[in-house]
């Protein structure tokens, strides 16, 4: 096998190599049927065990407890963005919304072609990027519920205390950190992630809910758009992609096997740390765009003196066998997306070449 890239994709993203060799052994011929998973139907025995053991997976290493249903839906997080406010936003009621950034934005633009909307808190855009604190969210009565995004992807910036939000349900967007550290799923009313940053391939979206929350959706929503369609039918009320599922069974397995989320936390804080470290200490030859206190162990961001220097740096990078540090499109600079299944070695190459290139040019 050729040398793996160093990379640091934003999404779809890096896979544990494990888990693509286990996939590619179990391609052709799936556990002794004569064929792949891809092509037996979602109702065999096999199927039904693949979508059973990831929803028991997500729940044990989330620490779910009971009076929560696991979903898999397709449509990516952005359908999930229309389906909350269809589904949960009630006439006489607000959305009420964290607004920190492109995803949050993109959320709370899909919730007012619904219903009615509310800012419960803006990040201000003469600090450095930021999530809002407690004291900045304003908690109103009349919220069907208080959406945040715990990892803004773009940005940079991730949650590191989640809000109170009392008895509003609140909801997360964590496509992009899902997994990445412990967290108290009893807080959340509902949590959901796109699976191809931190959970596996593109196609399926996790989508874990309070069942108190399904409680009379209008009976207008059509059958896909409910989510009691996939509360009722296990999430095989029509095909699932199976192989997304699947995908993300094996990633939930090498999870595990490799201690759990709070080892992933672990492993997440030392690797993002060997890159902020050479950041901080580069004298401002690179400057992280994000608050200390914000700073996102999924996604890093930073900025250098001028556009030049910035392509400079993406296109020597990609001569060191370096992928996806430009950053986001709708806002340049840089961007390092470590997930889960980036290793330590593709970070410690990173820390070692911002250092390299700023010897070289600075
Ligand atoms: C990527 C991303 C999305 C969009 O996900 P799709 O699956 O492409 O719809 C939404 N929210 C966050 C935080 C993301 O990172």
């Amino acid at each position: 096998m050729g040398k793996r890239a160093y990379n640091f994709n934003a999404g779809p993203a890096a896979l544990p190599l494990e888990v693509l060799q286990q996939a590619q052994e179990e391609l052709v011929e799936y556990q002794g049927i004569g064929m792949s998973i891809m092509e037996i139907s979602h109702r065999s025995k096999e199927y039904e065990k693949v979508n059973s053991e990831t929803q028991e997976l997500l729940k044990e290493l989330l620490g779910i407890p009971e009076g929560y249903k696991v979903l898999f839906l397709q449509g990516g997080a952005s359908t999930q963005f229309a389906m909350i406010p269809m589904n949960f936003l009630k006439p006489g009621k607000v959305g009420s919304y964290v607004m920190t950034g492109s995803w949050a934005e993109k959320a709370i633009q899909e919730a007012q072609l619904i219903g009615e909307t509310h800012i419960a808190a803006s990040i201000a855009a003469d600090r450095p990027l930021y999530m809002p604190s407690q004291d900045e969210i304003e908690l109103r009565q009349d919220a069907a519920y208080l959406h945040i995004t715990s990892n803004e992807t773009i940005a940079g910036t991730q949650f590191h205390k989640y809000p109170e939000t009392g008895n509003i349900p609140l909801i997360a967007d964590m496509s992009s950190d899902i997994l990445c550290r412990p967290i108290d799923a009893s807080k959340f009313s509902m949590i959901y992630a796109g699976a191809q940053k931190n959970l596996g391939p593109s196609g399926v979206t996790i989508v874990i809910v309070k069942e108190d929350l399904l409680q009379d959706a209008p009976k207008t929503i059509p059958t896909m758009l409910r989510y009691s369609t996939f509360v009722k039918n296990d999430s095989l009320y029509n095909t699932p992609p199976v192989y997304s599922v699947y995908m993300v069974n094996l990633v939930l397995k090498w999870i595990k096997a490799n201690g759990g989320v709070a080892a992933m936390e672990q492993k997440n804080i030392e690797k993002t740390k060997l890159i902020y470290d050479a950041i901080d200490n580069s004298g401002g030859f690179y400057r992280g765009v994000v608050d200390p206190g914000s700073r996102s162990t999924m996604n890093i961001t930073w900025r250098m003196a001028s556009e030049e220097l910035e392509k400079a740096f993406v296109k020597e990078s990609a001569q060191h066998g370096f992928v996806g540090l430009a950053g986001h499109r709708s806002v340049g600079g840089l961007r390092a997306s470590t997930y889960n299944a980036v290793p330590y070695e593709s970070c410690k190459a990173l820390a070692d070449f911002l250092a390299d290139f700023q010897k070289r040019n600075g």
